[in-house]
């Protein structure tokens, strides 16, 4: 038995035997040639692209009604790669000078490009390599005239274990056989990654080794909310993961009968359950977890998924879309949170913030780089009020440090409604525009705030790094990163309270909303709102319905007389476990 350890990039267990899907480039011959024979080496390849353009064409077109449209527009990178007038004049002179087979000249310019992708800082770029192995590896095939191995129509359910997976056999995969994925590469924002969760795949990405280091057939174990790979796990490993998913399983099914109920406690309490998206196309798990709303649209997401910025009609699209979907229950868009450990793809880096600051999480960010971007900042502001007409639009902005702050962007907002006014497009004027408490003078700062606010949204995951001077993603300092700390349990119940003095309904959508282990505490704290990744709603929905606020703040009583977080942590785990069967494991 042996444990690798990955990142978590789509939650759920899955056990079975592996599936190795290894597209290494494909072994081919290396020969010389005369140089006479020059042009008609270089016609070969024509050739084989012209036929690999068919091949895509034809996957777009037979998957098309299935493709999103971030894979449409994959698949056409992959055309305008190949069509590039730059990469066949490479190939070209590259036969002329090397006197090889065309074979050995693309091979040589695939890996060097990749070799060269491989080493770029930025995450975005450096997954495109897997498009340059793709293309590489599709016209090589045409060259040998080689079948691709294909994933798309598989006879019975595996685990994909790959070292990356080409994003066009990633669409094309079987979402239905493909029972959970374990890979080398990949990031959280891959497009595995991103695929996986709106199929509910369980995947741990990032796993660097384990492709070498396992067979075809091998018992393996996924577990994707914690990013492990078991292998070859022993009979008590495995009868504890499978009573785990049969718990889950059987737990999922009784949970999603609460879709059609609201999240209201014993004693009358209605709490809305919201969802976050990243991508557009996770609206579906939304809708299908009975979530009240979208809680928190994170757009910078689609400024980090495109090479180049999503232009108005793009984002436009996206937006509007969303809204479409969710019909009448509400949308909340966060303006741009681009900066701190967010960044611009690619090299444009007299614009990219993050990029050469000492202080990334403490600098240009979010809404303090909208408001020194006005031009971009405006054409989100004017996308997402065009899109209002389509649903029940909130706008919020992030990072919001004090009053000043809020005011300008506000007065920006007021411009590109003009704007919009005088040019007649249409948009709803009532938009309720609100802000994240994330910044401890922000919670400090909500009575004053609620004046120009129309609701708040505490953003957890900033708000703890902000107030316990704990770097979110430094392992290092992890431990001290500490949600139960007394200091965020009575910041948090001064937001509330402040806000609620003040007539303003107070969500959360940070990741604390969605682990069921705060959910009774931050009941008793007085939050409203609760946004989460939807996969966590029934859960929560279901502690909410067995409970009483009475019950939430005699244990916020408790909590009070509590000096530490470890001390606080003890009890409410305790309190959980015993109360509502939560089992952490
Ligand atoms: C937060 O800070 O809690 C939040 C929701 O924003 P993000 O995680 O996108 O910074
Ligand atoms: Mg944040």
């Amino acid at each position: 038995m042996k444990t690798f350890s990955g990142i978590s990039a789509s939650p759920g267990i899955a056990i079975g035997k592996s599936y190795l899907h290894i597209e290494e480039l494909t072994k081919f011959p290396s020969y010389a040639i005369e140089k006479h024979q020059a042009s008609s080496e270089y016609q070969r390849f024509r050739l084989a692209v012209e036929r690999a353009i068919a091949e895509i064409e034809q996957l777009k077109e037979s998957a098309f009604k299935e493709l999103r449209a971030d894979e449409v527009n994959m698949l056409d990178t992959h055309l305008l790669m190949l069509s590039d007038p730059d990469f066949a004049e490479k190939i070209e002179k590259g036969i002329r000078e090397s006197l090889l087979n065309v074979e050995s000249v693309l091979s040589t310019i695939m890996q060097d490009l990749i070799g060269k992708l491989k080493l770029v800082k930025d995450e975005y770029l450096r997954e495109r390599t897997a498009d340059f192995h793709d293309v590489g590896k599709r016209v090589l095939n045409q060259l040998l005239h080689v079948q691709r191995k294909s994933i798309a129509q598989l006879e019975s359910d595996i685990l994909l274990v790959c070292k990356d997976l080409m994003p066009s056999d990633a669409i094309s995969m079987d979402k239905i056989k493909v029972k959970g994925i374990a890979m080398d590469a990949g990031g959280k924002t891959s497009h595995t990654a991103i695929l996986a969760r709106a199929f509910e795949i369980p995947a741990v990405l990032g796993l660097n080794e384990l492709s070498s280091q396992i067979q075809n057939g091998t018992m393996l174990i996924i577990d994707g909310n914690k990013g492990k790979v078991i292998l070859e796990p022993d009979d008590a490993t495995i009868a504890f993961y499978t009573s785990l998913q049969k718990t889950h399983q059987k737990r999922e099914v009784q949970l999603l009968r609460l879709n059609d109920l609201s999240a209201e406690t014993k004693d009358g309490k209605l709490i809305k359950l919201l969802g976050n998206i990243e991508i557009p196309e996770e609206v579906d798990a939304v809708l299908s977890h009975g979530a009240d709303g979208v809680g928190l649209f994170r757009s910078e997401f689609l400024f980090l998924r495109s090479a180049s910025l999503p232009n108005e009609e793009e984002q436009f699209e996206a937006y509007s879309r969303v809204l479409k979907a969710m019909g009448k229950l509400p949308v909340t868009i966060r303006t741009l949170d681009i900066g701190g450990d967010k960044l611009f793809r690619g090299a444009r880096a007299e614009n990219n913030p993050g990029v050469g600051e000492k202080n990334p999480i403490l600098g240009w960010r979010a809404i303090r780089f909208c408001l020194s971007q006005t031009e971009l900042f405006c054409t989100q502001l004017r996308a997402i009020l065009r899109a209002s007409v389509y649903g029940n639009l909130k706008i919020m902005f992030p990072l919001i440090s004090g009053i000043q702050e809020l005011k300008q962007a506000l007065e920006i907002l007021e411009q590109v409604k003009a704007d919009l006014r005088k040019q007649r497009k249409p948009f709803n004027e009532d938009v309720p525009v609100g802000i994240m408490i994330e910044v401890p003078s922000a919670a400090l700062t909500v009575d004053i705030l609620a004046k120009k606010s129309a609701f708040f949204s505490i953003g957890t995951n900033d708000l703890i790094q902000y107030t316990l001077a704990v770097d979110r993603g430094n392992e290092h300092v992890a431990y001290l990163y500490e949600p139960l700390h007394p200091a965020l349990i009575r910041l948090t119940k001064r937001i509330i309270d402040d806000a609620h003095k003040a007539g303003l309904s107070v969500s959360m959508c940070g990741e604390m909303a969605g682990d069921p282990l705060y959910a009774l505490v931050l009941l008793g704290l007085g939050l409203d709102e609760f946004s989460m990744s939807s996969f966590g709603i029934p859960e929560v929905k279901r502690i909410i319905r067995s409970t009483s606020i009475t019950e939430a703040e005699e244990v916020i009583a408790t909590i009070m007389d509590m000096s530490t977080a470890s001390e606080i942590g003890a009890f409410v785990k305790s309190v959980m476990e015993e109360r509502f069967e939560i089992n952490y494991y």
